[in-house]
């Protein structure tokens, strides 16, 4: 009899990223050579990445297949073997949780995974989970990776994904420079405008596909549909050898960490969030350069801080006026003082107030800019001498800077789930992964990846 089987697989304390894409790659393209049907493109998930002693990505794997009952042990067993190997090949201290589902998803697991993006959860709530949903376990160190792995089994992304394709190094260019043509990068990034996603910093000019340092990861191309993305991948001119060409579906440019909306007087540290309320003290720059601005609503208020880095949002934080109307989305962090910050990934302005500049008033003969005689004692002009003696100062509209709209950092200083301005408005219309036609359709996708080297 056939079921549905999941396996997760956390990325738990990697300090090299993107290690665990490459095993989740292996372990798929093994259990796809052994003749196991997928039932979707392995999903790179990405949690909650306001937790401070997770790495930068915090993500995690999932892999999901269509598999004979009597099967189940061959590929267990296939999976922890793949894991133990590819983190023995990496060389890394660390042992990733894995966790193995038989059947459906059930409604708690998607309860838990939606948490895992905005919230911090508890092991002891994973166990207890694990335990109830009859989900199996291998944890090779810790148990902290059970909240990802499990996390990662349970992530809907039916609703908004993107797909991220991955290229390999083998591993005796492990370490050196990256050998690709960033001409081609640059070309590529124009031809898919719209359907790829921040391959360059359009500021800066700097390429995003490739990570720095020792991991496996040659490049990622980030975008809309697997299709555009190996075309996009095809397009690039790239100087060494590929080992491996890996395509993912994944949560990342959905901003699907700033889905909760919270009351500032529930905000807890370490929270993705998104609050809605009314700039309550003028911005301040602060050391570091950093802005920041105070955000009431009926419960309480925070300090809201745009980062140096933001670059053109923390511009625009600057700008912003007590009364202003906004909406707020990022990362809640602690202070020593024991009060919270809201560090801001994504500013709405809603509303702006009219704000008034009280100044002298203008001759009514020659227009120049009057000047006081005195307390109570009327206005004069410079130039035609002209004496306004009733005259009291008047007040100005002032010109606001900023607009009402949707404020973004640049996308080097992105999240990896952070919504790249050129996805707004995107529509996902139907799942991948829920019939057999699109079962075809993931390995024939997987299978039309040629490596262009
Ligand atoms: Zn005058």
């Amino acid at each position: 009899m056939l079921t549905e089987f999941h396996i997760g697989i956390d990325d738990t304390d990697s300090r090299l990223g993107g290690c665990t894409t490459y095993t989740a790659a292996i372990l798929f393209q093994e259990l796809v050579s052994e003749g196991f049907k997928p039932l979707d493109f392995p999903c790179l998930v990405r949690l909650n990445p306001n937790i401070p002693w997770k790495t930068r990505g915090n993500g995690a794997l999932s892999l999901h297949f269509s598999i004979e009952e009597k099967q189940l042990e061959e590929v267990k067993k296939i999976a922890i073997g793949t894991v133990e190997r590819t983190t023995d090949l990496a060389q890394r201290a660390t042992d990733p949780a894995v966790v193995f589902l038989k059947g459906r998803v059930s409604n708690p697991l998607r309860e838990f995974s939606a948490r895992a993006l905005h919230d911090i959860l508890s092991v002891r709530e994973a166990q207890q989970l694990a335990e109830s949903v009859d989900a199996e376990a291998h944890l090779l160190k810790g148990s902290q990776g059970l909240v990802g792995a499990l996390a990662s089994v349970g992530a809907d992304l039916d609703h908004d994904h993107t797909f991220e394709i991955i290229a390999y190094r083998t591993p005796e260019n492990i370490g050196s420079t990256r050998r690709v043509s960033l001409d081609s990068v640059r070309q590529m990034d124009t031809m898919f405008q719209g359907l790829t996603f921040n391959n360059i910093d359009p500021e800066t000019g700097r390429v995003l596909i490739c990570p720095h340092g020792p991991d496996p990861v040659l490049l990622g191309i980030r975008g809309e549909d697997p299709t555009s993305v190996t075309k996009a991948l095809n397009q690039l001119d790239i100087d060494e050898s590929i080992e491996r060409v890996m395509m993912f579906k994944t949560n990342q440019g959905t901003d699907a960490h700033l889905s909760c909306q919270r009351r500032i007087g529930a905000l807890r540290p370490y929270q993705s969030t998104l609050v809605i309320g009314i700039v309550s003290s003028a911005p301040r720059i602060v050391r570091g350069g950093h802005v920041i601005f105070r955000v009431l609503d009926e419960t309480g208020s925070v300090d809201c801080a745009a980062y140096h880095a933001t670059g053109s949002l923390r511009e625009t934080s600057l700008q912003l006026f007590p009364g202003d109307s906004v909406t707020v989305s990022g990362g809640i962090r602690p202070r020593l003082s024991g009060e919270l910050t809201l560090n801001v990934e994504k500013l709405e302005v809603t509303s702006l107030v009219d704000t008034v500049r009280v100044e002298n008033p203008s001759c009514s003969n020659c227009g120049t800019l009057c000047e006081s005689m005195g307390r109570g004692q009327g206005f004069r002009c410079r130039k035609c001498k002209a004496r306004f003696p009733r005259t009291s100062r008047v007040e100005k509209l002032e010109h606001r800077r900023i607009r009402v709209g949707v404020y973004l950092p640049p996308p080097r200083a992105h999240r990896h789930l952070t919504k790249p301005a050129s996805r707004d408005g995107v529509r996902r219309p139907t799942p991948y992964g829920t019939n057999n036609s699109s079962m075809d359709e993931i390995l024939e996708s997987l299978a039309s990846i040629s490596i262009a080297s």
